[in-house]
C-alpha cells in the first residue's frame, strides 16, 4: 500500500454551494492536503489549467458549465483523477460520469470524513497505476504501464484512459475470462449494484477499432459467449 496522506497534494474543490465547498474544504485543509477552490465551471478550468493539481473534487450542478461537461473537457485535456459530487436523484449523472472517466463519486448529503477517506483511496490508486504497472509485450502489440502508451505494429494508438485501464486489466491476465461485472468493478471502480454492464461491450467494441487488425474477428479481445471477454496474448 502506498501510503497517501495530505502532504504534497494538491486538491481543488469545485462547488457553488458555498456551505458545502467550505466544510469540503475544511475538511481537505484539516487532513493536510493543498487545497484550492473554485465556485463555478469557467475558474475551475482556468484553475486548471495554470495550477499543478492532483485531483479534482467536482460538484455535477454548477451555474455556468454543466459539471459533466467539464468532466468532458477535462478528459481530453488532462487525466486528473475525479471524484463527482452528485444529488441524492442524479443516477444518470452518475452513471454518465463514470462512463465519461470519473474516478468515484459521493452522493449529497455525504459525510467530510468519507469524502477525504475516499479522496485517499483515488489517489493511492491513481499513483500506483501510474508508478506500478510493467509494460506488456506480445506480437504486435505493446501495453505500456508507465507511458500508458499502447503501441500495434510499431505505432502508438489512442486511447481513452478508460480503454486503457480495460485493455491493461484483460492483458495483464492472459486467457482468464472476467465477467462485465467483474471489469466493471476493477476497472471503473463501480458499485456492484452499478447496472451498465453496456458500458464495457461498447468500450471493447472500441478498443477492438484501435488495436484489432480485423475488428469483426478480434484476435486479442475475445468474447466469451454468456460470459464475457478475455484476452488471447
Ligand atoms: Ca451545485
Amino acid at each position: 500500500m502506498f501510503p497517501v496522506s495530505g502532504p504534497g497534494y494538491t486538491v481543488l474543490v469545485v462547488e457553488d454551494d458555498e456551505r458545502i465547498r467550505r466544510v469540503t474544504v475544511q475538511a481537505l485543509r484539516e487532513s493536510g492536503f493543498d487545497v484550492s477552490e473554485s465556485g463555478d465551471g469557467r475558474s475551475a478550468l482556468e484553475h486548471l489549467r495554470s495550477n499543478r493539481t492532483d485531483l479534482v473534487v467536482l460538484d455535477i450542478g454548477l451555474p455556468d458549465i454543466d459539471g459533466l461537461d467539464l468532466l468532458r473537457r477535462l478528459r481530453g485535456e488532462q487525466e486528473i483523477p475525479i471524484i463527482l459530487l452528485t444529488a441524492r436523484r442524479g443516477e444518470t449523472d452518475r452513471v454518465l460520469g463514470l462512463e465519461l472517466g470519473a474516478d468515484d463519486y459521493m452522493t449529497k448529503p455525504f459525510s467530510s470524513r468519507e469524502l477525504v477517506a475516499r479522496v485517499r483511496t483515488v489517489l493511492r490508486r491513481s499513483s500506483r497505476d501510474h508508478r506500478g504497472r510493467s509494460r506488456l509485450e506480445f506480437d504486435g502489440l505493446v501495453i505500456d504501464g508507465g507511458t500508458r502508451e499502447v503501441i500495434v505494429r510499431g505505432t502508438v494508438v489512442e486511447l481513452t484512459a478508460k480503454e486503457f485501464d480495460l485493455l491493461a486489466h484483460l492483458a495483464s491476465a492472459p486467457r482468464q475470462v472476467f465477467s462485465r461485472r467483474q471489469l466493471l468493478q476493477a476497472v471503473w471502480h463501480a458499485a456492484p449494484n452499478w447496472q451498465a454492464e453496456s458500458t464495457v461491450t461498447e468500450h471493447i467494441h472500441r478498443l477492438r477499432h484501435k488495436i484489432e487488425d480485423d475488428p469483426a474477428r478480434p484476435r486479442r479481445l475475445r468474447t466469451v459467449r454468456g460470459v464475457g471477454y478475455r484476452f488471447e496474448p
